[in-house]
């Protein structure tokens, strides 16, 4: 049996991959596969959890099975796989059903190393059949959160895996996954019988990820001051509801950002056309729920942003873990109002009502909230609160790739004054208003409400007008977040006082907010810059000209032609030989016939019309 000390494994990662070393948890990982061990992986997303299943076996000349839950996923890996000339397959319900009688022989012949199956296909009594016949070696069952009611993304065919542990006792089984919550592990083990495993945690800090949480005032304006940082790039905005998606969506539009709004409310084939659309690199720019999710394979998304604050930091993590998967630099930035919490908890107080015991239902999802609620009001190193969230200790004092860190977070100020005034003004208005109404009054409107009221005769009328409407809101927003002012519940919300604001108004309390950041508050974190050193922008954006036609004359997504990665490194060695081409990361054989003319001429043509240097040593 061959050991990960074989030059075989460098041999394949170099032919297929055209990379050079694996990354350390990938070569314990296939050091597990390759001695039949099982094995539970734990990566974040982008860690590199594919080539862990995809090497054993050819190094190994076996066939092995990974069982995947959407065909979307299955198919663009087998896409990426037969581009670097690995041979893979997947049989699922999409594959017409005389490709799968051939595809089913071919297997038969050993022409595979790798078939990706759904879950539900897996436990056909076709497939088991088919199964005996092949030099079976493996299973690796990705995405294996979805096997735990736990995760976030259960899929109850998953259960059904349980069997292969007595069906096949003999082969090992591999469970690879991003979710890092300690009870889903527990229960990967425990629901596909993993003997013995071999259990591999990642690091789950992403140093490629630049955090940035800022106070929302505008949306709209802040999101659109964001993408236009990345021209041309993907990004993906994260919202709370549809509808919102849409009003966005529109918004950036107008604005001169094509944008398409996903949710779990359009149609299938509408919804289909935005994943596609997004993957074929015709929409950069997706406002989102979180419905848009585990198909999105999309290396390059360079930004993530929410909208408003997710509901718990794990959903945090997975969201932002979409961005900058293929290891280059990428934006992630929280747009927080504290207001985002009080929508959760009337959300999550709303759905618990149903239970027997609405208390308790809520309990769990509250305190989910509650953490995420610390890590966006908080002034703290984004990265290692995350790392820490997730109990693995963050070794750096400074990130240099959070807005604390890069100094943009300019600290808490004390707006106790403020708090006094708004306080003032909800006891005026005895307690009967809402948010709204108590602003306009603050800020001295001359609305309906405000003179049929009579409330322009009220000394706080107007105590604030020098504070813009939007940052009163905010800070009456702060105050419920921080428990020093109460909302009713129900649909006709009023504020009413409770006996913190009382403190407050007695001066027995001070208030502190994040303070708003100025606008040239934006440093470039290192990250941000070091991933272009020594690329030529125009000839990368002239090589993703060239990767897109060649993607759809092939009808495969561009990344599978080139990753960001690899196009950048060509946009900077600039090769005109293949001696110089295959140096490149992400070059490997196939790819290197297939492409590398082409390529060339590109890289020729561009470098002597703008007298660029070529064959750069690196
Ligand atoms: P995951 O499935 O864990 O999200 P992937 O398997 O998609 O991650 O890998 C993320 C990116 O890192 C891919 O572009 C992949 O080609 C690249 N990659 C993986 N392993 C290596 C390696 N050893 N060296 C260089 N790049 C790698
Ligand atoms: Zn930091």
């Amino acid at each position: 049996m061959p050991a990960i000390s074989d030059p075989a494994v460098l041999d394949a990662l170099r032919r297929y991959w055209g990379y050079d070393a694996l990354r350390p948890m990938q070569a314990e990982a296939i050091d597990a596969e390759l001695e039949g061990r099982d094995s539970l992986v734990v990566l974040p997303t982008g860690g590199g959890k594919s080539l862990c299943y995809q090497i054993p076996p050819a190094v190994a000349e076996r066939t092995d099975i990974v069982v995947s839950p959407l065909i979307s996923l299955m198919k663009d890996q087998v896409d990426g796989l037969r581009a670097c000339g690995y041979p893979a397959t997947a049989l699922h319900s999409g594959v017409p059903f005389a490709e799968q009688r051939e595809i089913e022989r071919d297997l038969r012949d050993g022409a595979y190393q790798l078939v990706f199956v759904s879950p539900e296909r897996l436990l056909t009594n076709a497939f088991m059949l088919l199964l005996r016949d092949l030099n079976l070696g493996a299973f690796a069952i990705d995405e294996a959160h979805c096997i735990s009611q736990w995760g976030h993304d259960f899929r109850p065919e998953y259960r059904q895996l349980r069997v292969l542990r007595q069906r096949f006792p003999d082969a090992a089984i591999h469970a690879y996954t991003a979710t890092a919550t300690e009870r889903v592990r527990n229960d990967i083990l425990l629901q596909l019988g993993l003997h013995d495993p071999a259990v591999l945690v990642g690091d789950f800090d992403r140093p490629n990820l630049v955090y940035r949480v800022v106070p929302r005032v505008d949306l709209a304006g802040h999101v659109i001051e964001i993408l236009r940082r990345h021209p041309r790039e993907a990004a993906i905005v994260y919202c709370i509801s549809r509808r919102d998606t849409e009003t966005l969506a529109n918004t950036l539009t107008a604005n001169g950002i094509v944008a398409a709004a996903y949710h779990a409310g359009l149609a299938p084939a509408p919804r289909q056309k935005v994943q596609d659309d997004f993957a074929a690199e015709l929409v950069d720019v997706v406002v989102a729920t979180v419905a848009f999710g585990m198909g999105i394979d999309r290396s390059n998304v360079r930004c993530v942003i929410h909208a408003a604050m997710p509901k718990s930091v794990e959903h945090f993590q997975q969201e932002t873990g979409r961005a900058g998967r293929d290891g280059l630099e990428a934006e992630c930035v929280l747009l927080y109002s504290p207001a985002d919490a009080m929508r959760w908890e009337s959300l999550v107080q709303r759905s618990a009502a149903e239970s027997d015991d609405p208390a308790a239902a809520a309990a769990p999802q509250l305190e989910l909230l509650a953490q995420m609620r610390h890590l966006a009001s908080t002034v703290g190193c984004r990265h290692r609160m995350i790392v820490e969230h997730f109990g693995q200790s963050y070794a750096k004092d400074n990130c240099g790739a959070c807005d604390v860190c890069l100094g943009e977070a300019e600290g808490l100020i004390d707006v106790t004054v403020e708090a006094q005034k708004i306080l003032s003004c909800v006891y005026r208005l005895e307690q009967r208003f809402g948010v709204t109404h108590v602003v306009a009054v603050l800020a001295g409107a001359d609305t309906d409400a405000v003179r049929r009221w009579n409330h322009d005769a009220l000394s706080t009328h107007g105590i604030m007008a020098d504070t813009p409407r939007k940052e009163i809101t905010r800070l009456v927003h702060e105050l419920v977040g921080q428990g020093m002012l109460d909302r009713t519940p129900g649909d006709m919300p009023v504020l009413v006082l409770n006996e913190r604001s009382v403190e407050v108004l007695k001066g027995d309390r001070t208030i502190q907010v994040q303070r708003r950041p100025t606008r040239r508050g934006r440093t470039k974190a290192t990250i941000e810059t070091e991933g272009w050193t020594g690329v030529d922008r125009g000839l990368f954006d002239r090589l993703r000209d060239l990767r897109t036609r060649l993607a759809r004359e092939r009808n495969v997504p561009p990344y599978v032609i080139f990753n960001d990665v690899t196009l950048r490194g060509l946009a900077a060695l600039r090769p005109t030989t293949f001696e110089t081409m295959i140096r490149v990361k992400g070059i490997g054989r196939k790819k290197l016939d297939d492409f590398g003319e082409t390529f060339i001429d590109a890289i020729s043509s561009y470098c002597s019309e703008h007298g660029v240097a070529v064959d750069i040593e690196g």
